[in-house]
């Protein structure tokens, strides 16, 4: 199990799964049909994690995962191989915290963009893409955690990470949120980082939940002149993996 949490060679990732076709579910891409490639491990804990699968090894969400049999470590060419066997033109990067793995990424990468793949890569936003990650990707979909997700401070808000994803041209942000008052402090990240394009996702794994809440937070985001997202994949499949 260390063995498989330890950095990996350039040629490998810490992968969780591998699935597609399917959609994007969330942010501005929301709809998309696309693949995914999650991968294994997460510098943060949010309380609310829909994937603690893919890093909660001490149980801490209420599962105890094992690593050895969640995660796997794979050739990117093994990956690439899968992946076009998905059958699209479009690649979501999501975890765990894929930019744990961003210099082991670049291979892949490059090979989606070789033959005019579209990528996006989903990140909490509090570690800082290199510039060679940045020039492969589409869009960086980075989701910043509020107090709501249970971390500390100076765990989930990097100051130089997140200026360098906003200066890079391709992210867009999204707040996970539970309740309109979340929003003032979605509006304080906002405003200190010049952040935009924003929206803001209502928390849940439920197809009722998410739509209750995202009811009550439509005219606030409205209000503030920002863009609501739904989570398609929870409306469509509730809270299944691999879809
Ligand atoms: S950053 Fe994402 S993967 Fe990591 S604990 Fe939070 S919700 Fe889960």
């Amino acid at each position: 199990v260390k063995e498989l949490l330890t950095p990996v060679p350039t040629h490998e990732l810490v992968v969780s799964e591998v699935f597609g076709p399917t959609f994007q579910g969330e942010g501005p891409s929301l709809g998309r049909r696309c693949s995914f490639l999650r991968l294994g491990g997460c510098n943060l804990a949010c309380r609310w994690c829909d994937t603690s699968y893919t890093w909660d090894w001490s149980g801490k969400n209420g599962v105890r995962y094992d690593p050895s049999t969640e995660l796997r470590r794979e050739d990117w060419g093994k990956i690439w191989q899968d992946l076009m066997a998905c059958g699209t033109d479009m690649l979501v990067i999501s975890g765990g915290e894929p930019l744990l793995q961003q210099q082991a990424l670049l291979p892949l990468l490059e090979t989606c963009r070789d033959v005019g793949w579209r990528v996006e890569i989903e990140t909490a936003g509090t570690i800082e893409p290199s510039p060679m990650l940045t020039d492969l990707v589409d869009g960086f979909n980075v989701s910043p955690k509020l107090a709501n997700s249970g971390n500390v401070l100076r765990a989930r808000l990097n100051v130089h990470a997140l200026e360098a994803l906003q200066s890079s041209g391709k992210a867009s942000w999204k707040f996970v949120a539970v309740e309109p008052i979340d929003l003032d402090e979605v509006a304080v990240v906002v405003e200190q980082f010049g952040l935009q394009p924003v929206y803001v996702m209502p928390e849940g794994i439920a197809a009722d939940v998410i739509t209750e809440r995202a009811r009550a937070l439509a005219e606030p985001v409205l209000r503030r002149g920002w863009n609501l997202t739904t989570r398609l994949q929870v409306l469509l499949y509730g809270n299944r993996r691999g879809v």
